[in-house]
């Protein structure tokens, strides 16, 4: 039975990146629903902490440019629509569930690290996108 009719796979364009497209594109097929790809890119103002006085523009840019293309070269190899792939800037949890909301997405997958200890304190993208969302959420386990 068909459940899902949008999926979105949320990217950091490393190598991991493949293992949670190849799941959403699983349950795609499953399901005979729609994927999505988003990549976010956080702005470089958070790096420096907004307090150093200078014009991070042009580097900004850069940095959208190169993330289109690697989602594209992504979306190209995974056989994905160019209307549905989408890099947006800003932070990735809330990003992604703006996405959802306004794409109409049911199910968004995530890659976990299976992270423990301090680092479950310190939080994860995937927690981050788990609390808050108003749709199901598949981590799935990277190795
Ligand atoms: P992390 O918590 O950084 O280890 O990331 C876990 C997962 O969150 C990744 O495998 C992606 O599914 C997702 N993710 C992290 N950063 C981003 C990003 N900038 N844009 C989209 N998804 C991301």
């Amino acid at each position: 039975m068909a459940i899902y009719k949008t999926i979105l796979a949320a990217i950091d364009l490393t190598e991991e990146a493949d293992q949670i497209i190849n799941r959403a594109r699983d349950l795609c097929g499953i399901h005979q629903a729609e994927l999505i790809l988003i990549h976010v890119v956080e702005p470089v103002g958070y790096a420096y902490g907004g307090d150093i006085p200078m014009d991070l523009t042009e580097l900004q840019d850069q940095l959208d440019k190169s993330a289109r293309e690697q989602l594209a070269a992504f979306g190209k190899s995974h056989n994905i629509a160019d209307n549905n792939l989408m890099v947006t800037v800003g932070r990735p949890e809330s990003e992604i569930h703006r996405v959802c909301e306004e794409r109409g997405v049911d199910l968004a997958v995530v890659g976990s690290h299976g992270r423990h200890g301090i680092q479950l304190l310190l939080g994860s993208t995937a927690n981050g996108v788990l609390h808050g969302a108003k749709c199901d959420v598949l981590a799935v386990r990277l190795s």
